[in-house]
């Protein structure tokens, strides 16, 4: 992403949002030689580590999945879009800062929960409980977006039957 002040290549992150479209991301770029801040819009694969899946599989990191996700879980609690928009865009910003290749799938489920576990108690357990079964962030939000769909009967399994 070349500075268009002075063509250095290199820029960092200084605040992304999603794009009306949802499938672009907006991004505040700051150049590293002259300092001057710029704006991109970036087809969200181009410039995000892959995910490690548990399994091995690499898929590239999608922040709208995330978006999605953390939006439905949500609902009823008073967490703003904007809120959960900063969620995504810090750990954004925190995995293009790392700035390596690949990322672990449980190192953004992690990221995620802390965010969560700062915003608020209650969606923070109906996640953990949850996420916790499948150290998968990918594979997590699939199954949450099914079990939001589902009517609250869902509720009668405890949550918290943990097997050791
Ligand atoms: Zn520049």
């Amino acid at each position: 992403m070349k500075c268009p002040f002075c063509n250095h290549p290199e820029s960092k992150v200084v605040d992304s949002r999603l794009g009306k479209d949802k499938e672009t991301i907006r991004r505040r770029r700051e150049c590293l030689s002259c300092q001057k801040r710029f704006t991109t819009s970036e087809r969200t694969e181009d410039s995000l580590p892959l995910v490690v899946k548990k399994d091995g599989r690499r898929e590239t990191f999608n922040p709208i999945k995330i978006f999605n996700g953390l939006k439905k879980a949500c609902e009823k609690r008073p967490i703003s879009i904007d809120m959960i928009e900063k969620i995504v865009n810090r750990i954004e910003v925190y995995l293009q800062e790392k700035g390596e290749r690949e990322v672990k799938s449980s190192e953004i489920g992690e990221r995620v929960m802390e965010e969560l576990h700062r915003l608020d108690g209650v969606a923070y357990v109906r996640f953990a409980s949850v996420y916790r079964q499948f150290k998968d962030i990918q594979e997590f939000m699939d199954e949450l977006k099914e079990l939001l769909g589902n009517k609250e009967d869902t509720k009668k399994q405890s949550p918290s039957s943990k097997h050791p």
